[in-house]
């Protein structure tokens, strides 16, 4: 058993580190708080080659294995996780056409979304069903030589840069089991009847765009079906973010790990009563605890990841990672901000947006609740 990683994975993760301080870390509390897109990052992160993480290299990708995918993730968020969103469902929707496009489909879009020419993003959830995704109303009627789709997709993440951006929708809305009747289109930028609404205003997760979408008798062509077989949909977007909770895990690593590493800073420097608050017992209890969590959620992270490289299914691996990583991410960043005292409130320093962001760690890609019933049915029925 090796806790460690391979020389190269942390010769890669060395790579990210170093660009998160010299690009990110800098500007992280300005920009989030200014509600800026980070163009440049994006820019550094293309010629990095991290849109193309999970692109296969014939296709132009650099097509890494899941534990450099996690150590990505955790690094960027320890700078600042909304960037971190810019490749997180974007990678997802490289993984779905790698996985169940056709052969035409990947030659069509994947060397240009691996160099990031083109970027994505992937639209599940509606106003009306989240968690439930065979609840949706979205539908899409075939017209000869395409769909004619209809409905409203909520909370989509990088849809104001998708481009073609894969979208869940009801091919056979009567379809029992309901599973059946749903297919997944790759909806392109422009299509008529096709739009990106307001973007919504939320707590944190900024740096990248979360926006309705309408579908309002948009012409989808026949060629677009992801896999090119209606009824595969549901299936194809779960598999994605089985793989998908590494990224949440491994950012929740991330903030987790900032918050630590701020806290503990601080309680070094910070006096009180004639001494460093971090000789006093309480403060010293709240470090311990962060310290041995964050690394548990880590080596957590990292299991799940190597499994999935192992080719394994790994739905309740992943899923435990995420639940476990994620909680922790919510209680170190409030134990931070606890350490910090008054300044932990203040936009002056970053503990706060930590706060802001931990909690979405366990709302995204299956809320918390949705991971511990999925767990729960596999330990039941072994
Ligand atoms: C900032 C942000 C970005 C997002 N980005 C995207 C994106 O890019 N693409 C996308 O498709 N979606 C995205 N989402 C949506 C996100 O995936 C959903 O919010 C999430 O899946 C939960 O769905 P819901 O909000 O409809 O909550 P609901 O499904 O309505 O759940 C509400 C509550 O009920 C509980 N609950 C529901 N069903 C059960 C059950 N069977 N058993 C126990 N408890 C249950 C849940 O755990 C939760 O506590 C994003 C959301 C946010 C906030």
């Amino acid at each position: 058993m090796d806790f460690e990683l391979s020389e190269q994975q942390a010769a890669f993760r060395d790579l990210i580190r170093g660009f998160v301080r010299r690009s990110i870390a800098p500007v992280a509390r300005e920009w989030e708080l200014s509600g800026r897109y980070p163009e440049e990052i994006v820019a550094e992160m293309k010629t990095m080659g991290l849109f193309g993480m999970l692109v296969p290299a014939e296709h132009g990708g650099i097509g890494i294995d899941a534990v450099s995918y996690a150590l990505v993730f955790e690094e960027i968020s320890r700078g600042w996780m909304g960037v971190a969103g810019v490749l997180g469902t974007h990678s997802l929707a490289c993984l779905m056409l790698a996985r169940h496009g056709t052969p035409e489909q990947k030659g069509r879009w994947l060397p240009d979304l691996a160099a990031g020419e083109r970027r994505s993003g992937i639209a599940l959830t509606e106003p009306g069903a989240g968690s439930d995704l065979q609840g949706i109303q979205a539908t899409a009627r075939r017209e000869g030589d395409h769909y004619v789709v209809r409905g409203t997709k909520t909370w989509i993440t990088n849809a104001r840069h998708a481009d073609p951006l894969p979208v869940l929708v009801k091919t056979d809305p009567d379809a029992q089991p309901r599973h059946r009747g749903m297919s997944i289109l790759m909806v392109e930028a422009g299509t008529p009847g096709f739009s990106v609404g307001k973007d919504l205003p939320k707590l944190g997760y900024r740096g990248t765009e979360s926006c309705e979408v309408l579908l309002d008798g948009a012409a989808v062509p026949v060629g677009n079906l992801l896999g090119g077989v209606e009824g595969k949909g549901l299936q194809q977007a779960l598999s994605a973010l089985e793989f998908g909770r590494i990224n949440i895990a491994a950012r929740s690593v991330g903030i987790a790990q900032a918050a630590y590493e701020k806290a503990l800073a601080y309680s070094k420097e910070r006096r009180a009563f004639g001494q460093p608050i971090a000789e006093f017992q309480a403060v010293q209890l709240k470090l311990a605890d962060m310290a041995t969590e964050v690394q548990a959620a880590r080596l957590l992270t990292w299991w799940a990841a190597s499994l999935a490289d192992a080719g394994r299914r790994t739905d309740v691996e992943t899923g435990m990672a995420k639940l476990f990583a994620s909680e922790v991410a919510l209680r170190s960043s409030l134990d931070a901000m606890r350490i910090h005292g008054g300044y932990g409130y203040s936009q002056e320093f970053e503990i706060e947006r930590l706060y802001r962001d931990a909690p979405l760690m366990a709302i995204g890609e299956g809320t918390n609740d949705i991971l511990r019933t999925l767990i729960a049915r596999q330990l039941v029925r072994d």
